[in-house]
């Protein structure tokens, strides 16, 4: 596809040889990519961001980075915009994943080559490869560090737990839920954890957009509705730090105090501010995605479909967007706790000390 253009061209336009760079620069010199994130208002995705936008012009090509601010509809005009501005190669990280069908189509008409990033694009043949974190394995890691601190292994119980999804658009969101859930649904059937709100069901316990106001609000009703009569919350499932600020908002409006009866809130995308809330007590645990690794990996299916070439992937079928298995490659997820935030976050140089203290 979008190769054949890369192959022809370039030589003239060949910086002389300099660094490691020169070898992928030869097919990139100067093509464009188009990179659509959802939003600025999480961490993650300006990272994300800056990371594509760093490792892609270091190899060479131009870089048309864009966020949509959760607007369905201007990340669609972004897209048309990419596609008519002459971008080589899209790397997409949706807002809604079903929403994008057309616009893509047009970019397959147009023979450009698009990649999911972190979310899959539902409902669309015009995908070629998928990079992101296991996102099963994300929840398995949340409902796991839940069922260990608890003690559920060893019978201990029965504790009080809510449970918060992400957006319901966002293929992620489920991926998550099945994964934490494979592990608690157990206990919850036996007694060992209850859900005083009864509130279980995907669609009873999503959070459209990942909002954090959305979730502070439902926490809030679960309080005042279910938790008035002495009863305390002992564990909150969330799903995303931003969420989890939300429960914690909530949670502190209605009389709890970290250190005493608070619960032990999950998390996912170790932002600062969750760090520095776990290293207060106020948040238990998050899960630590490492956005470099997966620009790196998502770059190297730019560069594989730009040279007419096979990426590595490690995943040929747990990603079915509707209408094909897409090739896709995941990364390793990891549970952050107080014990291993300066192994992995500081030792790794994710952050500085000074990020989170
Ligand atoms: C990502 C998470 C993120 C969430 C909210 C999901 O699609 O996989 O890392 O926490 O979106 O932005």
């Amino acid at each position: 596809a979008c190769g054949s253009g890369a192959s022809t061209s370039t030589a003239a336009n060949a910086q002389p040889a300099a660094s490691q760079k020169t070898q992928a620069s030869a097919a990139a010199s100067g093509q464009k990519v188009g990179v659509a994130m959802p939003t600025k208002s999480s961490e993650r995705w300006i990272r994300d961001g800056n990371n594509m936008k760093d490792q892609l012009e270091k190899l060479g090509y131009t870089v048309d980075l864009q966020y949509a601010e959760d607007d369905v509809q201007a990340q669609v005009s972004q897209i048309e915009n990419m596609i008519t501005g002459g971008a080589k190669c899209l790397v997409i990280a949706s807002i809604d994943s079903s929403a994008l069908v057309n616009v893509l189509a047009e970019a397959k008409k147009n023979n450009i080559p698009v990649i999911a990033y972190d979310r899959l694009l539902m409902d669309t043949d015009a995908v070629s490869y998928y990079a992101t974190f296991d996102n099963k394995g994300v929840g398995t890691l949340i409902g796991k560090y839940i069922e260990e601190k608890m003690g559920l292994k060893d019978g201990k119980g029965p504790f009080n737990i809510e449970l918060f999804a992400g957006s319901p658009d966002d293929n992620n969101a489920h991926f998550l839920n099945t994964g934490a859930m494979e592990v608690l649904q157990p206990y919850i059937d036996s007694g060992k954890l209850k859900v005083l709100s009864g509130q279980t069901e995907f669609d009873k316990i999503c959070t459209l957009r990942w909002s954090q106001e959305t979730a502070q609000k439902r926490m809030e009703d679960i309080l005042s509705g279910y938790y008035s009569t002495g009863k305390n919350v002992d564990i909150v499932l969330s799903p995303f730090d931003g969420i989890s600020y939300g429960i914690a908002a909530a949670l502190e409006g209605a009389g709890y105090k970290v250190g005493t009866k608070w619960p032990i809130i999950t998390g996912q995308d170790a932002e600062t501010m969750a760090v520095k809330n776990i290293k207060s007590g106020k948040q238990t645990m998050t899960v630590f995605k490492d956005t470099r690794i997966l620009a790196a990996k998502c770059v190297t299916m730019v560069q594989a479909v730009m040279e007419g070439k096979q990426p590595e992937i490690n995943d040929t079928k747990s990603y079915n967007n509707g209408k094909l298995v897409v090739p896709s490659y995941l990364c390793t997820p990891v549970a952050i706790t107080k014990d291993n935030i300066q192994k992995e976050l500081i030792d790794s140089n994710y952050y500085k000390e000074s990020d989170i203290s």
